[in-house]
């Protein structure tokens, strides 16, 4: 065993902090621009980084302010070799000042970023500030800043990051250059922790490695942090779903998709073994109920886009699962199954208690699912009137029938029919599951 070699002072957060716009997992959109403006050599006077927090606003000012001052950019990356890369990441470059505006917040914490303005660079092309938590800064320090932002000079560039965009003032987020920072995706959080798990030289399967991307709920530095956490606590190196499970209070994967496969199935006593297995577990029912949603969301866009898609936030086990419950049930029964847990998740943040409301949706999002809705009944209806063999099975009928099937000759009932029946039943928001 390597591990005693293993510096395990260093977390994993630190240690694979990404060096390169390359190397920054899920904010594709933001670096491809922010490469182009160097490349073009259009850089604005200030960016503004949003999003939540742990995906990467800090780490990607400090590659950005690293690729301005760089003095052997390749590609318009940073070198990460040159003394003005290595200062910048040990927090040491006279040119690169950063600021937490959570604890620096008044007039007087901005007025030496005002002074120091004045001064070219010592060192490097620019003199660069980024301000961190920027939505907590005063309104006073704002506008002590609000000039020099307008017309700072040509040597000063300002980079702002907040989880909090709807806080900052109008004036400022007009002078600066916007960029939104997503939530890093759940299979692309699995890829990267699998590649440092292999370094690190960690057994973990990919199903542990899931859990961890699901507890951190789009977080890099949370899933980075938990795998920390995890390593330290196994001390055999050898990392179960079950371990992660534990820790984030989570159902397995496969336990939650046999919970939707289950609710699919209309299978009341699957959903209440479900229920009360995972109630005394202690598992978490508010994150369920937001898992389930995910898993019916996913099963949607994978009946409407297909595997291929990027919109799809699935690792290939779960592509399988997907794939298997697309083929027994209709899109439009999955939509209101969905509306049912939107309900929830709502009424969850109110009540007492949890486990009967869990239990009352979801048994009536599995008498949605196994009830006909208006849109596969009227269909039934229309391959009836077209000589077709009706059917209003759970299986979703193949694309190219249903443009075939209404142009057979003498049709008993033709569209403005179809219609009127519609409309006498009360149009396409009957609710037949009542
Ligand atoms: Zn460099």
């Amino acid at each position: 065993m390597a591990e005693n070699e293993k510096p395990r002072h260093i977390p994993l957060a630190q240690k694979y902090r990404p060096m390169t716009f390359a190397d920054v997992v899920g904010q594709a959109h933001v670096t491809r621009t922010l490469k182009h403006a160097l490349e073009m050599g259009r850089v604005a006077n200030a960016y503004l980084f949003i999003g939540p927090r742990g995906i990467g606003k800090t780490t990607l000012s400090r590659i950005f302010a690293k690729a301005l001052n760089c003095t052997n950019p390749h590609d318009h990356e940073p070198c990460g070799e040159c003394e003005n890369c290595k200062a910048i990441t040990i927090g040491n470059s006279l040119d690169v000042t950063e600021l937490d505006g959570a604890s620096h917040n008044k007039v007087e914490d901005v007025k030496p970023i005002i002074d120091a303005v004045d001064f070219p660079p010592s060192a490097s092309k620019y003199r660069v500030f980024i301000i961190d938590e920027c939505h907590m800064l005063s309104t006073a320090a704002w506008n002590a800043l609000l000039k020099t932002l307008e017309e700072p000079p040509p040597y000063v560039k300002f980079i702002f990051a907040t989880t909090e965009g709807d806080k900052m003032l109008a004036t400022i987020v007009s002078r600066c250059q916007r960029f939104d920072l997503r939530r890093i995706q759940t299979n692309e959080i699995v890829a990267r922790l699998k590649h440092i798990c292999e370094i690190e030289k960690v057994d973990a399967g990919d199903d542990a490695l899931l859990a961890i991307a699901r507890g951190a709920e789009g977080g890099m530095r949370d899933a980075l942090s938990s795998l920390d956490q995890l390593i330290s606590f196994k001390e055999d190196g050898k990392i179960t779903e079950e371990d992660v499970l534990n820790i984030f209070g989570l159902v397995s994967r496969t336990a939650l998709e046999s919970l939707a496969g289950a609710i699919l199935r209309g299978d009341a006593a699957a959903i209440l073994n479900a229920v009360e297995e995972f109630d005394s577990a202690g598992r978490n029912m508010r994150r369920l109920s937001g898992e389930l949603m995910q898993h019916f969301r996913n099963l949607v866009v994978y009946m409407a886009l297909g595997a291929g898609t990027k919109s799809l936030e699935a690792t290939p086990e779960q592509i399988k699962t997907l794939e298997e419950q697309a083929k027994k049930v209709d899109i439009s029964r999955i939509y209101r199954i969905a509306d049912a847990l939107a309900e929830m998740e709502d009424k969850l943040r109110y009540t007492l208690s949890v486990r009967a409301l869990m239990e009352m949706t979801l048994l009536r999002a599995g008498r949605i699912a196994s009830v006909a809705s208006v849109e596969e009944l009227m269909r039934a209806v229309r391959q009836l009137a077209a000589g077709l063999p009706a059917s209003v099975q759970s299986a979703p009928q193949p694309a190219p029938a249903k443009s075939e099937a209404p142009q057979r000759a003498n049709p008993i009932l033709d569209e403005p029919k179809m219609n009127r029946i519609i409309e006498a039943v009360g149009g396409t928001t009957i609710d037949v599951t009542r």
